[in-house]
């Protein structure tokens, strides 16, 4: 026997509809790249937003198809969230941080049709246009004054134009809710970027999650300034669970730097934060010196990378700030954990809830998890053994999208290529990372494909890049070469060959000459040794 309750699907298209009803006069403030800040509310979002569908429906692109993102936390951004995802097209955020080849790849691979960008991001555009002839339409976020007249980029149209033509009358569609909603390429593993696909269903399911008290808590009472990017995982789901909450939301455009988030979070009360370590570094690196305090910040989700004790400690007992210490992954929409302490906590001792504090966290509802060992097995949830790190659930992928790699569930579960422990009240914490992969500044970098470069030089025979700590961007690559028998490369030549063959930021930061690399009985590297044999050594930074 079915239930006979309403079977309304989930959509995207509710949440913003949702937010226009209930809360049409709650603010949305953006820093933009003009330089202003620039204030409108719920409302002006649903109205545009439903002009961005109608946009989409004049250029004839059909259900389902892709339209790309360059862009920066802010209003337009958030508009194209729910016109492009609403009107059953498919957003793509790119990352701006990637490489143009990248970028140029994962448009065609993703067969975007409409590219919109903001003006900082301009010069990237024009280096990848030519070779991106899927994308029938360029837009570039800004009003007809701003867009310059030569630019060479074909069918290039300023926003405002864009969706200015087109009342802002518009009914949602109803369709499946299984439909793809958006999609985010991940370079977190070796191998071409590949995607993650995310659902209508997916998206408001992590949506309800996400905003639960114990998970990221927003509401209505909150000013929240979301500093992890749009162009990240849907800046962790924030936008949706923003619009289904009715929380003001304030975004930092490109500034980024301490002074730019301070006085953002000062002037338009921000109670809410959310971002990876080494924007608040930069935060609290910029309030230290200058004697500043938060008058209204009281909470803030930290992810991305392990939060440092000291950088948990300095929010609480310096500022009054509760850090929320969070993991998960663009396959996980993003969130999986969250550290919360329970009941029974809150008469330990200061330095006992430290020690929770420190960890990822609990499964948050709708993500079941599990560690195994090198045979499969499942291990026990005793705070010592570790293991590979598995997810499942609602809002975690099945499949890349294409097909991209194969089948990445090992019996229904998907491996995370972290290694953690969970404990008997089933709090997960990470140790080690099995994937081959460097995280500087919450992004990625291969230590396969900067290897690749490497060895790609005349007088490398071999070539290792491994993660070592760096305060500011909690790892940066080291490279460690063998020189070929009777070959000469200094450190300077092979930092210069990765010129152009990488983003700079994705350069190694140092070279090591040594004469061997450690390797295993089958040949390969074996890092975990060579991280011992370079346990001394300090990057020239730190
Ligand atoms: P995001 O940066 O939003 O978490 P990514 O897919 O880029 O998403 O990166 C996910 C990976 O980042 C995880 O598999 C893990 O290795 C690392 N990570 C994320 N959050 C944390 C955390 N709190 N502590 C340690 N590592 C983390």
């Amino acid at each position: 026997m079915l239930g006979l309750m309403q079977g309304q699907p989930l959509l995207i298209s509710s949440l913003i509809m949702f937010a226009e009803r209930h809360h049409g006069d709650t603010q949305i403030v953006s820093r933009r790249v003009e330089g202003d800040i620039h204030r409108y509310t719920w409302a002006d979002v649903g109205r545009r937003a439903r002009q961005v569908a109608r946009a989409l429906d004049a250029q004839k692109l059909d259900f389902s198809d892709r339209v790309a993102t360059l862009a920066w936390n802010g209003y337009r951004h958030l508009e194209l969230y729910f016109g492009v995802s609403g009107s059953g097209r498919v957003l793509h955020t790119i990352n701006p941080r990637l490489h143009p080849d990248q970028i140029a790849w994962i448009a065609e691979h993703a067969e975007d049709r409409v590219l919109c960008f903001d003006a900082t991001f301009l010069p990237l555009v024009q280096a990848v246009h030519g070779r991106c002839p899927g994308i029938r339409q360029y837009v570039m976020l800004c009003d007809a004054k701003a867009l310059p007249a030569d630019t060479g980029i074909p069918n290039l149209v300023a926003y405002e134009d864009w969706i200015g033509r087109h009342p802002a009358v518009y009914d949602w569609p109803e369709f499946d809710e299984n439909s793809a909603s958006s999609m985010c390429y991940t370079s977190g593993t070796t191998g071409n970027p590949k995607a993650a696909l995310y659902s209508h269903r997916s998206t408001l399911l992590h949506a309800y999650a996400a905003a639960l008290p114990d998970v990221m808590g927003l509401s209505a009472r909150d000013s929240v300034l979301p500093v992890v990017p749009m162009f990240h995982v849907n800046a962790w789901g924030i936008p949706y669970s923003a619009a289904l909450t009715g929380c003001k939301l304030v975004f930092p455009g490109g500034a980024l730097d301490g002074k730019s988030v301070y006085e953002l979070i000062e002037a338009e009360g921000v109670t809410y934060a959310a971002g990876v370590p080494t924007v608040w570094q930069m935060l609290l690196g910029h309030m230290g010196p200058n004697k500043l305090r938060f008058s209204t910040l009281n909470r803030t989700v930290i992810g991305g990378s392990a939060c440092p004790p000291a950088m948990i400690t300095a929010f609480r007992e310096q500022y009054g700030v509760e850090v929320l210490h969070a993991w998960g992954m663009t396959e996980m929409s993003p969130l999986g954990t969250l550290c919360t302490l329970k009941n029974k906590h809150q008469s330990l001792p200061e330095d006992e809830k430290m020690k929770i504090r420190l960890k990822q966290g609990r499964a948050i509802y709708g993500v079941d998890m599990r560690i195994v060992g090198d045979d499969g097995e499942t291990l026990p949830w005793d705070g010592k053994t570790y293991g590979d790190l598995q997810v499942r659930g609602p809002w975690v992928v099945r499949e890349y999208f294409k097909g991209e790699g194969g089948d990445p569930l090992r019996e229904g579960w998907f491996p995370t290529g972290d290694v953690a422990t969970i404990d008997a009240d089933g709090y997960m914490q990470i140790t080690d990372r099995s994937k081959d992969v460097i995280k500087s500044g919450g992004e990625w970098i291969s230590s396969i494909d900067i290897e690749n470069i490497a060895m790609a030089h005349p007088a490398v025979a071999m070539a290792a890049c491994v993660g070592m700590p760096h305060p500011k961007w909690d790892e940066r690559p080291l490279l460690v070469a063998v020189k070929k028998p009777g070959a000469e490369v200094s450190r300077e030549e092979l930092l210069a060959f990765y010129e152009g063959k990488t983003a700079k930021w994705q350069v190694p930061d140092d070279v090591v000459f040594v004469d061997a690399i450690p390797l295993g009985a089958t040949g390969k590297m074996l890092k975990t040794r060579l991280r011992e044999q370079l346990k001394d050594y300090r990057l020239p930074s730190v």
